[in-house]
């Protein structure tokens, strides 16, 4: 699928990684990020078509019926999806695209484009997650009660992606993002026209 390089990034709730893609992304010009759909109701801030395309569940529904989404998956109760078109035409493109979704999503994709490239991002501790989800004030308790209690069942998965990343100190979690962004870009079969066209000349 086209020429762009396909990231996924999942964590546990909490972790850092919307923040951490953020920072990326403005560093970073070259890479573009997915939106995904939701049936999740809008945070204070969240603004549609921006951080998610908010949609009613029958809606939703309809979507994967009619196979508009690359993967879906139930996470905390609401659903979320990724648009195939937008991944397809952004890829095409050349654009590098991150795809913030959930281990389940994260298998469905790379069941369908086996190059895409996995980072996985973990907190320092459990203790420290909690205490992020609490500092971030956006969730009830009941909330993170539900994804303090699924932290363990995410986490799990991490040995399905190509890297892990401790998100301790942001910085240097960021650093260690944009390197792993930088490598895959230099990958020999990313570099081919390079190459051709030294041999060439
Ligand atoms: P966050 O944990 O603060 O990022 O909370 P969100 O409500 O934004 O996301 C909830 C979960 O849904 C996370 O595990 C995300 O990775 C996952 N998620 C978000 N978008 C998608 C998507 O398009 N597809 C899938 N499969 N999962 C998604
Ligand atoms: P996620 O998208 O994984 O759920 P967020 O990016 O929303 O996580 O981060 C959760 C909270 O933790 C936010 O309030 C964020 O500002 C904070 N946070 C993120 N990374 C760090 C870090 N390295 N050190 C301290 N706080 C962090
Ligand atoms: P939140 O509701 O806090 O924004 O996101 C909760 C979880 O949903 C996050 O772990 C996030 O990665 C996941 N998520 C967000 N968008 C998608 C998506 O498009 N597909 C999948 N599978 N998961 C997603």
């Amino acid at each position: 699928m086209g020429q762009g390089i396909l990231f996924i990034v999942s964590a546990p709730s909490g972790a850092g990684k919307t923040s951490l893609v953020r920072a990326l992304l403005e560093r970073d010009p070259a890479l573009a990020l997915s939106v995904s759909c939701t049936t999740r109701a809008p945070r204070a801030g969240e603004r549609d078509g921006v951080h998610y395309h908010f949609l009613a569940r029958e809606r939703f529904e309809q979507a994967i019926a009619a196979g508009d989404f690359l993967e879906s998956a139930e996470v905390f109760g609401n659903l979320y999806g990724t648009r195939e078109q937008d991944v397809r035409d952004r890829l095409e493109a050349g654009e590098d695209l991150i795809l913030e979704i959930d281990w389940q999503g994260a298998r469905q994709v790379r069941a369908r484009i086996p190059e895409a490239v996995g980072i996985f991002v973990l907190p320092p501790s459990i203790a420290e997650l909690e205490r992020r989800l609490r500092g971030r004030g956006t969730d009830s308790d009941t909330v993170i009660a539900g994804r303090m209690a699924q932290a363990r069942d995410e986490m799990i998965h991490g040995d399905e992606y190509d890297y892990l990343v401790v998100n301790g100190d942001f910085d240097a979690a960021l650093a260690t993002l944009a390197a792993i962004v930088t490598a895959e870009r230099q990958r020999q079969a990313r570099q081919q026209g390079v190459l051709a066209a030294l041999l060439e000349g």
